[in-house]
């Protein structure tokens, strides 16, 4: 079946056209028809651009204002008869939405409806710069498409699985039961489409493995998957926490923040731009937020840039081992997102010498890594693997879309657990 994958932010749709069944996932052999984004929504230049395996890219700019006339547009657009995709919009049997913030309401994806939209609604106060535009998404795709099913797949879904000590934060106990301040975990879908993909690559049982997987891209997370279970993750309440990011500082002591509000006059704007816009690889190094910039002022011998980049590895090791420590042992770490697929330095700087855990990366094999392509970098006789798998976040979506649709995946359900209230 044909799946249409919506991603809506502030000003942007992102959208794929993925054609899956429950035989083409377990052949892995799901087939993307077409991808594409409508940005600048809002201005008189916005821009939709769509790429079709084997066509020339396809561009138009001119005014989209809103949400659901830009989901027109990319419908209009997939069906054109000259660029389009589809013979009719009518080929679309189901839609998926990424929905960041599940809150704890949902453990899993789940078709959307009049009672599932309300609770996503709810969580907007977890996540008000996104959960919102992913609302609007819905409600122009079910406008557009009426008898067309919706799916939410959540990035926080996956991590609902933690337990109580590894998501109630250090604070007075009521922040939990009134605000619902918590470590949720983002990159959820992510997380779980490369622990599996992983598990089949080595030919192994996800149920019978422990798996580090490291998403490090514009934002980086980590989590520790035992038996295909998220039971801790890096980032929290929000995605400011734990590793270092492009511009997002990671972990860092709470009480630098009123002191350095007092002693610098910051309002509580500013305050949060500096640490999710001037901080992390940007901050340190001064450089840029982009790994590749950070990877080629330290070859020409850029000190805070060196330091950035030392900095970035030196939290995923310390991850690793507090991850593995989480879960007795480690039988894989797992490396994904735009610099762990990437970057054969940040693997080798954040797994070498780590043969204690059983982690002996092949350097040549890393090195020379193709790319795009899931692939082993530890040596053969490593005890724990080493490994590339590239992520497909929108792939995940359809799956699931499928998958509920076909019963193998249970349309609801509620996370089991749950901090004493
Ligand atoms: P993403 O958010 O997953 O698209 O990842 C974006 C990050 O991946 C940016 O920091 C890029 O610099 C980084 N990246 C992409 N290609 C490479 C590369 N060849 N080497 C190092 N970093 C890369």
């Amino acid at each position: 079946m044909k799946v249409l994958v919506l991603n809506c932010g502030s000003s942007s749709v992102k959208f794929q056209v993925i054609e899956t069944s429950l035989e083409m996932i377990e052949a892995n052999s799901d087939v993307t028809v077409a991808r594409g984004l409508v940005e600048k929504i809002g201005l008189s230049d916005s821009r939709l651009s769509m790429d079709t395996p084997g066509r020339k890219p396809y561009q138009e700019i001119g005014e989209i204002l809103e949400h659901r006339a830009a989901v027109e547009r990319v419908l209009k657009v997939l069906a054109h008869p000259e660029y389009g995709v589809l013979k009719d919009v009518k080929e679309i049997e189901a839609v998926g939405h990424r929905v960041v913030h599940g809150g704890e309401k949902f453990a899993s994806s789940v078709q959307i409806t009049p009672e599932v939209e309300a609770m996503i609604e709810e969580c907007v106060v977890l996540a008000p710069l996104h959960n919102p535009h992913n609302l609007r998404g819905i409600i122009a795709a079910r406008s557009l498409l009426s008898d067309v099913p919706q799916f939410a797949v959540f990035d926080t879904a996956f991590h609902q699985s933690m337990p109580p000590k590894a998501f109630i934060y250090g604070l007075p106990y009521d922040l939990y039961t009134h605000h619902a301040i918590r470590r949720y975990g983002f990159h959820g879908t992510s997380h779980r489409y490369v622990s599996l993909r992983a598990a089949k690559l080595l030919g192994r049982k996800l149920e019978e493995m422990r798996i580090i997987t490291c998403h490090l891209g514009n934002g980086c997370s980590m989590a520790a998957i035992d038996r295909g279970h998220s039971v801790d993750t890096t980032m929290g309440f929000t995605p400011l926490e734990g590793l270092l990011m492009g511009t997002r500082s990671g972990d860092m002591d709470a009480a630098i923040l009123p002191w350095v509000m007092a002693m610098e006059e910051l309002t509580l704007s500013q305050l949060n731009a500096m640490l999710n816009k001037h901080s992390g690889l940007y901050g340190i190094s001064g450089v840029s937020s982009d790994m590749r910039e950070i990877e080629k002022a330290v070859g020409s011998g850029n000190h805070r840039a060196q330091l950035a980049f030392d900095i970035f590895c030196y939290r995923i090791r310390k991850y690793i081992g507090g991850y593995a420590a989480a879960m007795n042992g480690i039988d894989a770490v797992v490396f994904t997102g735009g610099i762990g697929e990437n970057s054969d330095l940040v693997r080798e700087a954040s797994t070498v010498g780590l043969d204690f855990l059983g982690l002996d990366l092949d350097p040549d094999v890393n090195r020379k890594a193709p790319r795009g392509q899931e692939m082993i970098v530890s040596k053969a006789s490593s005890r724990s693997a080493i490994i590339i798998i590239p992520t497909n976040e929108e792939r995940v979506i359809a799956r699931d879309v499928v998958r509920v649709l076909g019963g193998v995946m249970p349309s609801f359900s509620v996370p089991s657990n749950e901090a004493p209230r």
